[in-house]
């Protein structure tokens, strides 16, 4: 059984679970740590093990560019050639081929480009992508799919969420044919539409009537408002087999993944935790904080009072804060461990609240005491 449902909360429609693979078990629901070109930046893989993450991001149209796939294959695959003996979950890099690449040309055969890094035309079909997922050895895979940017026009959504669901299907075929599951992979399904709702529950109908191990709403976090976000959860999630999975692609703020829960999400991503932690910016229990700010200056405080990781326990901000000014590494570092480790704390949080029925009473109080933004982010899928 890969996905088994524990219970569902008293007054929400939180879910408790636990996925099973060959690299261990995940309680869902869970956040996985973006380490797109096989490294979540600057933290290793004895970190996420010491951080408590139990699941690693990965991504398949990254990796292929560079280092390119024999010398993944030649180090046994993705699992050993970065040392991480959990699970993996590989986007299929459908959204890179549409948002990073130049001059791409896009037929029902699949999509050719110049990579971002070289120039070098490269082609991915969703039977390719499911072959470098294959020789990656990824617990969880997924199919390439064509995300319609934000805004799109209802006849280029539409056209989006066909070749979504021809290429669902070619690559359910592929994952049979190859013999993927035998090899101890799981594969989901994704449900494009934009902000459509007769798309997307058209999508919803068709991904699910193929028939994966678990479902992903892509095409989210885009640029769209928040609103429009959730409105989107809001029509297709009554469609969703109890049974399965369901992964909101790229999402999100610590307070989104809160709302989201409760509204019947398990599986979480998001580069935000490394992305800010770039710029000095950490999430705590009370919302974002900056430490370039100067009132940091002499601030000898941990970055959040309420946390026990390694950086609040041992480094205050004062000393962070310089490290920033002076551009030194261990500045990005001690902000990336913390950031990290507050998501992966707060997914702990919610599975307990949920466990003691209690979410509702948790989603409140989380809401009122994080500085709460339910904001957009422009910056949260353009890894
Ligand atoms: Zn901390």
């Amino acid at each position: 059984m890969f996905f088994t449902l524990k219970k569902t909360d008293a007054k929400t429609k939180a879910r408790l679970g636990v996925i099973r693979t060959f690299h261990g078990e995940i309680e869902s629901p869970f956040f996985m740590p973006v380490g797109t070109r096989a490294t979540v930046r600057t933290l290793s893989s004895e970190d996420l093990h010491q951080i408590g993450a139990s699941i690693e991001l990965s991504n398949t149209y990254h990796l292929y560019v560079r280092p390119g796939l024999d010398i993944i294959e030649n180090a046994g695959g993705l699992h050993k050639f970065m040392n991480w003996n959990k699970p993996i979950l590989t986007d299929s890099g459908g959204f890179q081929v549409f948002s990073l690449t130049k001059l791409r040309k896009i037929t029902d055969d699949g999509v050719r480009f110049q990579s971002h890094v070289d120039g070098k035309q490269l082609f991915l079909s969703p039977e390719v992508v499911m072959h470098i997922q294959k020789v990656l050895g990824s617990d969880m895979v997924m199919p390439l799919d064509e995300c319609a940017p934000y805004p799109s026009e209802k006849v280029a959504a539409a056209a989006a969420v066909k070749r979504t669901t021809d290429w669902a299907i070619r690559s359910k075929e592929a994952f049979i044919k190859t013999k993927m599951r035998e090899a101890g992979q799981f594969n989901f399904g994704i449900i494009q539409g934009a902000t459509y709702k007769h798309l997307r529950e058209q999508s919803a109908r068709e991904i699910i009537n193929v028939g994966f191990d678990g479902y992903a709403i892509g095409g989210v976090s885009v640029g769209e408002p928040v609103k429009d976000m959730f409105e989107t959860l809001d029509w297709v999630m009554p469609m969703m087999p109890g049974d399965s999975p369901r992964y909101f692609m790229g999402i999100g703020m610590p307070d989104q993944i809160v709302k989201a829960v409760g509204m019947g999400i398990d599986m979480f991503d998001t580069v935000l935790p490394t992305r800010y932690g770039r710029y000095g910016t950490a999430f705590t229990s009370v919302g974002r904080v900056n430490i370039h700010n100067g009132e940091f200056a002499k601030d000898l405080s941990p970055v959040d009072a309420n946390c026990d990781c390694i950086t609040c326990r041992n480094y205050t901000r004062s000393y962070i804060r310089h490290l920033f000014n002076v551009d030194e590494i261990l500045g990005l570092r001690l902000l990336a461990y913390h950031n990290v480790h507050f998501y992966i704390k707060l997914m702990g949080r919610i599975r307990e609240a949920i466990a003691q029925d209690r979410y509702a009473v948790f989603q409140h109080e989380f809401l009122s005491q994080y500085q709460s933004e339910l904001l957009g982010d422009e910056h949260a899928k353009t890894v």
